[in-house]
């Protein structure tokens, strides 16, 4: 039974996340995620994860919150919104995923969550924790259904009924009690399967998990390996991630624009035409994705991706 007090927190730390900006926020209880490992694991196994090996370390952290954070008793979720109607692409231009559009994600989120964190220490000051954007171990996934947030798809990333999937996650793991908000038991893909049947690559597994080998997702930004021949022609002139099943899933299409403007794609680099791409110098590449998440992969990787996918792309 939660206390007057832990559910007067929780109301405060949800209001906090929406004055923050956050979209989405839930609470779970902290537990061994056990049922994952096995998934986790067959998966690995099968080679699915690609040259992500680090995906099958750790599986002891990345099912236990206890063991990030001493003491863990709660995990608060939030979801950001980065939604954008504004496309970029056509006429032979590269196109790159909407997550990547404006500043790196990873360094907008973590500040929030540190801000809700440092408010929650005001008010509860024997609170102990640590906030994660992708930088741990972490399945966000997993408790982003513990905590109410969604479903995961049959493209394997969350939706959630009111605002679709197009949102980062967020993680902070608490040693504290909080009001836990009901796990999201539903799925309401039904018999949809639009993601499935529109992945240029055939990405997509029958039972929710990717192989990431055929992603353009993971060959355009994770892959240490050149991209297989036999997919480039599928790309789509698809140099920097890729939005396609998401895209065709009808709990987006109603998805509203995010409210960040520093989620926007800068005007200069909308404006970069075919050529200009090509051409593009280390410099150039330097100062415009500077804060960006395309950061990740080096300019030379980059560049490979536009040559070699806008030259083979259909
Ligand atoms: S991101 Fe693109 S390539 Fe990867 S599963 Fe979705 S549609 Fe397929
Ligand atoms: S496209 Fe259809 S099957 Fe795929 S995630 Fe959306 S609702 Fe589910």
């Amino acid at each position: 039974m939660n206390t007057s007090a832990e559910k007067s927190l929780s109301v405060l730390i949800k209001e906090k996340a929406h004055d923050l900006g956050f979209d989405l926020c839930g609470i779970a209880p902290s537990k061994i995620l056990k049922e994952h490992e096995p998934i986790i694991k067959k998966w690995c196994s099968s080679g699915m994860n690609g040259d992500m090996n680090y995906l099958g370390q750790n599986l002891e952290k990345r099912i236990n919150p206890g063991l990030l954070v001493p003491g863990a008793k709660s995990v608060i979720v939030t979801g950001l919104n980065y939604f954008t109607g504004k496309k970029q692409g056509g006429n032979g231009i590269p196109v790159i995923s909407r997550y990547a559009y404006g500043v790196n994600y990873h360094d907008v989120i973590k500040v929030k969550l540190n801000m809700i964190l440092e408010y929650i220490k005001l008010i509860s000051p024997e609170a102990e924790g640590k906030s994660f954007v992708d930088s741990a171990p972490i399945i966000e996934k997993a408790w982003a259904r513990e905590s109410g947030l969604g479903w995961p798809g049959r493209h394997s990333i969350l939706i959630n009924n009111k605002i679709g999937s197009f949102f980062f996650l967020g993680v902070i793991i608490l040693n504290i009690d909080l009001d836990y908000d009901e796990p999201f038991s539903e799925d309401h893909c039904g018999t949809c399967r639009l993601c499935i049947d529109s992945c240029p690559t055939g990405a997509i597994n029958e039972n929710r998990t990717i192989d990431v080998r055929r992603c353009i997702a993971y060959l355009t930004i994770e892959s240490k390996a050149t991209i297989p021949k036999d997919l480039v022609p599928k790309m789509e002139n698809r140099v920097f991630g890729c939005d396609k099943c998401q895209d065709v899933c009808p709990w987006n299409s109603n998805a509203k624009p995010h409210k960040n403007p520093e989620f926007e794609l800068p005007e200069e680099i909308r404006q970069i035409t075919a050529e200009e791409w090509h051409n593009l110098t280390r410099e150039q590449f330097n100062t415009l994705f500077k804060r960006s998440a395309i950061e990740r992969r080096t300019y030379e990787r980059f560049m490979q991706n536009v040559t070699i996918v806008t030259k083979f792309s259909s």
